[in-house]
């Protein structure tokens, strides 16, 4: 299936995607798009991450629905808010000149709006398990006439402890209906709610060929946050053709970026949420003209920007999950191009990689900051190579040559080239010259780092409250595992996460001292794989102790070879 014209979508469809600017179907939209339009039978559909799974669902769904049916028709369900209100995004730009309605439901903002969103008129809903089951506890949700119901990242819902919501709602729901379970695996418990749920489905599955991407190369570099920007110049100075999105986590640290790249004299700007649409995409337009060689971006924004020929994806922050990485990352070594993932750490985020690498299945090379002479010498030397190499074509010199050669003729050769060198250079050799080492040699030990990012929250101890939570790796507890939970349980607050200790059949965490009621509160009636968690302040004990001299016995024995961005 070469193009989404060829699909068979509803030429509404066909509009919203043209603006997207989704050229062709990826693969897993290839294959399930035409599935679903064409079958009314269940569905598992397995792919990676950032393979664009929403549409795969979202367009042929939306295409077969029926505007003329009164109440809901669509379900979805998802693991996390954030999820629910990409999907709520997404499916709305899908929708955009449709009548279909699309209400996201998550906990953690007060239910009431959602009710009344609800019975105003909605046809799909984007829901979390918990907040869906509320409502349909509450008779506030009726599914018992749905059409479609969608199981997105299977797979993460039941791994957060979903289980027992999802088969309370699943039970709500009428047995004539289309079933479609999207997930980045099957796991054993997939296959089981399967068995229970869904009608003999077809399974589709792409290879993993999108995740591996073995042109990417995944370096990073580790200095103080407070010397972040300049190792950013370096990275941008040193390679004088990048072309590159440069990753932030806020608004605001996307526009001061790039505000200060500006200043410097950079070919960049920012695309952020702030923007009108016509200035994203008047920003975007530059960006794939090459106009623009640097994009300040935060996730979200980026989204929908399709280029080819990235020369490096920068993380200016680490994004909290390994997912966001990957989906980063794969906007650089697309279309047999090499690509760089060069990630900019502060010395407490090193203890990250080794998790980073399990997760991803990549390695991870640290590649110094180039010093300040390496830096000048190489952009010197980018500069006279392509003067020796520049052959005149489509320009007459010998126009204009007698005139400039008397401009010249007081000048010996030698003064020629230098005051031309210094005329080019001056800026960079003074900002360069003395210039100091940006590589910070501190570790991530154990929280002793002082001023940077993660390391401000483990030496400001009094700001965290320390918790103990009575489930550990043996309930498959991860860190990632922890913080989706915890995040679950508080949706409303971002609550920062200090140190997690996760031990066998308990685990430890700090979170920010001020959101103490809330974290407490949020997991009074949390549950856990079905197990009832029970959350309590702990003291610093032994514990900490025994944390400490694993991680550093981990940490040694991951030290790399440094790597060359350039
Ligand atoms: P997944 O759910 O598989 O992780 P998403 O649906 O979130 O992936 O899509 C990942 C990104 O790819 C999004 O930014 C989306 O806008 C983009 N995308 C989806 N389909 C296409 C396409 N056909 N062409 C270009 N970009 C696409
Ligand atoms: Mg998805």
């Amino acid at each position: 299936m070469q193009t989404f014209l060829e699909i068979g979508l509803k030429s509404e469809l066909l509009e919203s995607i043209e603006k997207l600017g989704f050229e062709k179907p990826t693969p897993i939209q290839a294959k399930a798009i035409p599935f679903i339009l064409s079958s009314n039978s269940d569905l598992i559909a397995m792919a990676q991450t950032g393979t664009g799974k929403t549409a795969a669902f979202g367009l042929p769904v939306i295409n077969k629905m029926d505007k003329n049916i009164k109440g809901i028709q669509t379900i979805i369900l998802c693991p996390t808010r954030e999820l629910c209100l990409q999907i709520t995004n997404d499916l709305k730009v899908f929708a955009q000149n449709s009548s279909i309605n699309i209400v996201p439901v998550y906990g953690g903002t007060p239910i009431y709006q959602q009710i009344t969103a609800i019975k105003k008129d909605c046809d799909i809903i984007v829901g979390t398990p918990g907040r869906v089951n509320d409502l349909i506890k509450r008779k506030k949700m009726d599914l018992s006439s749905i059409n479609y119901l969608i199981l997105d990242e299977a797979d993460e819902m039941l791994k957060m402890g979903f289980k027992d919501e999802m088969d309370a709602i699943l039970d709500q729901t009428p047995t004539e209906k289309q079933t479609l379970l999207f997930s980045a695996t099957i796991p054993p418990d997939i296959n089981r709610m399967a068995g229970k749920y869904m009608n003999t489905p077809q399974t589709i599955t792409v290879s993993k060929q999108n995740l591996t991407n073995t042109d990417i190369t995944h370096n990073y570099c580790v200095t103080e946050p407070s010397t972040s920007y300049d190792a950013l110049k370096r990275i941008a100075d040193i390679t004088p053709d990048i072309y590159s999105i440069v990753f932030c986590r806020t608004r605001h640290e996307t526009k001061k970026i790039a505000d200060s790249l500006m200043g410097d004299g950079y070919n960049a700007d920012a695309l952020h949420g702030d923007l009108s649409q016509a200035q994203r995409d008047y920003v975007m337009g530059r960006f794939r003209n090459h106009n623009l060689q640097i994009l300040v971006a935060t996730d979200v924004a980026a989204r929908g920007l399709d280029v080819d020929n990235l020369t490096h994806v920068i993380h200016y922050h680490l994004p909290d999950d390994i997912e966001n990485y990957i989906h980063r990352s794969g906007r650089t070594g697309r279309a047999g191009n090499k690509g760089i993932s060069f990630a900019i750490l502060a010395p407490a985020e090193q203890r990250r990689i080794p998790m980073l690498e399990k997760q991803s299945g990549q390695k991870f090379v640290h590649s110094p900051i180039p010093s300040g002479t390496d830096v000048f010498s190489k952009r010197l030397y980018n500069y006279l190579d392509k003067i020796t190499e520049t052959t005149p074509t489509d320009f007459d010199y010998n126009k204009i040559k007698a005139e400039v050669e008397n401009h010249f003729k007081d000048l010996s050769r030698e003064e020629i080239i230098e005051k031309f060198v210094t005329f080019n250079f001056n800026k960079l050799f003074n900002e360069y010259e003395n210039s100091k080492d940006l590589n910070s040699s501190r570790k991530a030990k154990n929280g002793k780092a002082k001023g940077n990012r993660e390391g401000k929250r483990q030496v400001v101890g009094r700001n965290f409250t320390r918790y103990s939570l009575n489930i550990g790796s043996s309930n498959d507890l991860r860190p990632d595992v922890l913080i989706s939970l915890i995040n679950r349980q508080t949706p409303s607050k971002k609550i920062d996460i200090g140190k997690i200790d996760i031990q066998r059949k308990v685990c430890f965490f700090e979170a920010d001292k001020q959101h103490e009621k809330q974290l407490v509160n949020g997991f009074k009636k949390a549950r856990f794989k079905g197990l009832p968690l029970l959350l309590e302040t702990a003291r610093r004990s032994t514990d900490l102790n025994r944390y400490k001299s694993s991680k550093g016995r981990a940490r040694n024995k991951n030290k790399k070879q440094p790597a060359k961005i350039y």
